[in-house]
């Protein structure tokens, strides 16, 4: 059975970041069904000689700041159907926000693998602060730079080992 990782959160968290820097020197997978690239991007990865699909979401991302909740949720929940294991990913920058509640209450439901990110972590200050996301109350947690990398080695030695 193939191992498939989703990246889910609200726009402009860091998750395409993510998603390039897994796929580095690797090709997007091209999806002939019209529509599906437009809303998630497939690609291929491997973390210590295991590999896995990863599925970028939020095609919404353009213009962000009139998202409607329901093209969030339905990506969520499209992503949730299909993966394996799911990285939430939230960003210090902007802090805990509702839709942040709003995507974890689904997320919960799957019970699949899931791993909440602190993206934007880029320096000391930023880990404390995202302590905030404690609140949350998601067990695996991770503090992440996706723009420099730092950060995503703890992840993947944890996603993986869960396949
Ligand atoms: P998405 O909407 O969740 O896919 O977010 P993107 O990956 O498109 O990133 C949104 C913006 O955040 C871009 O300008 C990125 O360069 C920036 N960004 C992504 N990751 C980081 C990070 O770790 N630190 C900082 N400072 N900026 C980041
Ligand atoms: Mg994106």
């Amino acid at each position: 059975m193939s191992n498939i990782v989703a990246i889910v959160g609200r726009p402009n968290v860091g998750k395409s970041t993510l998603f390039n820097r897994l796929l580095e020197k690797r090709e997007a997978i091209v999806d002939a069904t019209a529509g599906v690239t437009r809303d998630r991007h497939y690609g291929k990865s491997d973390w210590n000689g295991v590999d896995f699909t990863v599925i970028d979401t939020g095609g919404y991302d353009v213009g962000s700041d009139d998202i409607f909740e329901e093209e969030i949720r339905k990506q969520v929940q499209l992503a949730v159907d299909e993966a394996t294991s799911i990285i939430f990913m939230v960003n210090v920058e902007e802090g805990l926000q509702d839709i942040d509640h709003e995507i974890y209450n689904l997320l919960r439901k799957a019970n699949k693998p899931l791993y909440l990110v602190v993206n934007k972590a880029d320096s000391a200050k930023e880990e404390l602060a995202a302590t905030e996301f404690y609140q949350l109350g998601v067990e695996k947690y991770y503090t992440m730079s996706s723009a420099t990398g730092s950060g995503t080695g703890e992840l993947l030695d944890d996603l993986v080992a869960d396949f």
